[in-house]
């Protein structure tokens, strides 16, 4: 019997087998249902605003304007746009205003304390305008809050990352259906961010290029390719872990989303939708996650490249996975690539 294949990823000491000769495809697991998480009442729908902490950010339209403001107290706005409000249940909080720096710090080699931010940005008015579905001025919007909240975010003296996430279905951990994402602002460098940065680092240093921007340049020519505009490119990475993993990527070099001109950002939404779009007619809608990677690092500007990678939840991780961080994916990154590119174009 032919030998399946073992994968590194680009950067990471990863390792995932491609089970060619499984040949599944992503259509293989689509499903007729999806579980949907229920409630009465949406904390996060236009009206039940006092449900939730105060905004620390709503986009509020004004004479065709907008607007940027935050919630005072108990005094909750109305009429907006996006909303990015604290976590009720915060994994990581600020540092509270009598704790002195000393305190603040880490205390030994192994213990911190979990200081930095938990939000909860919510895209839409419209309970259910998902990116594969949003309207793209809607998305638009909700790139802009990413930003916004990026730049504030990272300023923090004791944010060291900034997480922009988003779990999409009840099998992908939201547990309000509503269209939200998350931000997590941590006090160090999560390790997959941490040892991509190494080695884009260490290829920067060998090659004297950016090992993004020779990925993009790479899949943009060959069978991985999902599809790509003047400014961005969607492709299966070589090395997928999930099936039908797909991530974006600018052709301009950039360590984040920061310098995002209108246009990118525009095209950037396009992308997103487009590429969403098609997993969800793939596959039933699938319940998915997705995570930036970026940074703000200054001394990264020259070896690290932004992009988006999206999870879609279709196997599940037992024994060997767990056990060993060692992977097993039964759809290839190539039928993945072609069956994404069809249903896209
Ligand atoms: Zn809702
Ligand atoms: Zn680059
Ligand atoms: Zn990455």
């Amino acid at each position: 019997m032919p030998h399946n294949e073992v994968r590194k990823d680009y950067l990471l000491d990863r390792w995932v087998v491609i089970a060619k000769e499984r040949g599944r495809r992503p259509t293989d697991f689509a499903k007729k249902e999806r579980q949907q998480a229920k409630m009465s009442v949406c904390p996060m729908c236009p009206g039940n605003e006092h449900m939730t902490p105060p905004a620390v950010l709503a986009y509020l339209r004004s004479q065709r304007q907008l607007v940027k403001v935050s919630d005072d107290g108990h005094q909750r706005h109305k009429d907006w746009l996006v909303r990015v409000v604290p976590n009720l249940y915060p994994a990581f909080a600020p540092p509270e205003k009598k704790q002195t720096k000393k305190q603040q710090s880490v205390m030994h080699n192994n213990l911190m304390l979990a200081l930095g931010h938990h939000e909860v940005l919510i895209e839409s008015p419209v309970h259910d305008e998902h990116p594969a579905d949003a309207r793209i001025p809607q998305l638009i919007l909700v790139i802009n809050a990413y930003i916004d909240r990026l730049r504030e975010l990272s300023k923090k003296p004791y944010v060291k990352y900034v997480s922009i996430f988003r779990n999409h279905g009840l099998e992908a951990g939201a547990s309000l259906s509503h269209a939200h994402s998350q931000i997590i602002a941590t006090p160090t460098i999560p390790r997959t961010v941490n040892e991509e940065m190494e080695a884009s680092k260490k290829f920067h240093k060998q090659h004297h290029e950016c090992a993004f921007c020779n990925i993009v340049e790479t899949e943009k020519r060959g069978t991985r390719l999902v599809m790509e505009n003047s400014e961005f490119v969607a492709f299966a990475p070589y090395a997928s872990v999930h099936p039908t993993e797909f991530w974006i990527a600018p052709k301009k070099h950039e360590m984040n989303l920061l310098n995002l001109k209108k246009n990118e950002i525009q095209l950037f939404a396009e992308t997103m939708k487009k590429c969403l779009c098609g997993l969800k007619q793939l596959v039933n809608d699938p319940p998915y996650n997705y995570g930036f990677h970026l940074t703000t690092a200054e001394e990264a500007k020259d070896y690290y490249h932004w992009h988006l990678e999206v999870y879609p939840k279709l196997a599940v991780w037992a024994g060997f996975e767990l056990s060993t961080g060692m992977f097993i994916n039964t759809v290839t990154p190539e039928a993945a690539a072609e069956s994404l590119r069809n249903v896209i174009s």
